[in-house]
């Protein structure tokens, strides 16, 4: 099973690409993941996708389909993926489509989570993650047993440099401009499906299982 996550920054594509990884067994790939681990340990590829990042911008397309068409050609994921945060522009799609269509295969799903601008500030501003597990929480929704510390593995959370207000408006507009033209495109290609995000987390999962089946 393929899977693409699309929404918003801010949406929960994370949160439930955990839960589907876990449920379904196959590997969760956040691009977000992979660019954060690049930037904590100074590779070239961190330091390079860092400016745009912390500006709120998209990393170019040059520095992240190849990242990813590599990443699911891997053992791992021959039973399907779960992609979080992959594809953000119409030509990584393509790009995407075209590397699978070689191999006859295709993308099963692409979940959309619908949540209103208005929200997205706030829960980008009570987001806190686990730089260890890379386990995510919200200060009010989904809070930890213990203030500021990870209930998985007891390291201190953080808030990310770019879920500042600033750059979260600047991030929601890239979304508007660059990313919003995927639900089209997958639409078109009659995979779609379009879930409301404002439920609570568990309600979320629960029609997303519903669509993907048990
Ligand atoms: P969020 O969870 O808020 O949607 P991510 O963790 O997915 O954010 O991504 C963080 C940042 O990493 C993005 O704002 C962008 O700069 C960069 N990034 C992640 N995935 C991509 C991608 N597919 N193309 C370009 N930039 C990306
Ligand atoms: P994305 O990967 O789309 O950027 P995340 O999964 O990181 O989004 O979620 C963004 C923030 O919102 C996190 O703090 C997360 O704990 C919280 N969150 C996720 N799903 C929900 C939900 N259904 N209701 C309320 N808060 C949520
Ligand atoms: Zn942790």
């Amino acid at each position: 099973m393929k899977i693409i996550m699309l929404g918003a920054p801010g949406a929960g594509k994370g949160t439930q690409a955990k839960q589907i990884a876990d449920k379904y067994n196959i590997p969760h790939i956040s691009t977000g993941d992979i660019f954060r681990a690049n930037m904590k340990a100074g590779t070239e590829l961190g330091k390079k996708a860092k400016g745009y990042i912390d500006h709120g911008l998209l990393v170019p397309d040059e520095l992240t389909v190849d990242l990813v068409i590599d990443r699911v050609a891997e053992n791992d994921c021959l039973n399907g993926y779960v992609l979080d945060g992959f594809p953000r522009t119409i030509p990584q799609a393509e790009c995407l489509d075209q590397a699978l269509s070689l191999k006859g295969e295709k993308i099963d799903y692409a979940i959309n989570i619908e949540v209103p601008d208005e929200d997205i500030v706030n829960r980008m501003s009570g987001r806190r993650a686990c730089p260890s597990c890379g386990a995510t929480y919200h200060i009010v929704h989904i809070p930890t047993k213990v203030e500021g510390v990870c209930n998985r593995c007891g390291s201190k959370l953080v808030l990310r440099d770019d879920d500042k207000p600033e750059t979260v408006k600047r991030r929601l507009d890239v979304y508007h401009k660059q990313t919003k033209p995927l639900i089209d495109y997958y639409e078109n290609k009659k995979v779609l499906m379009v879930v409301d995000g404002t439920q609570d987390m568990e309600r979320v999962f629960n029609t997303i299982v519903k669509i993907l089946g048990a």
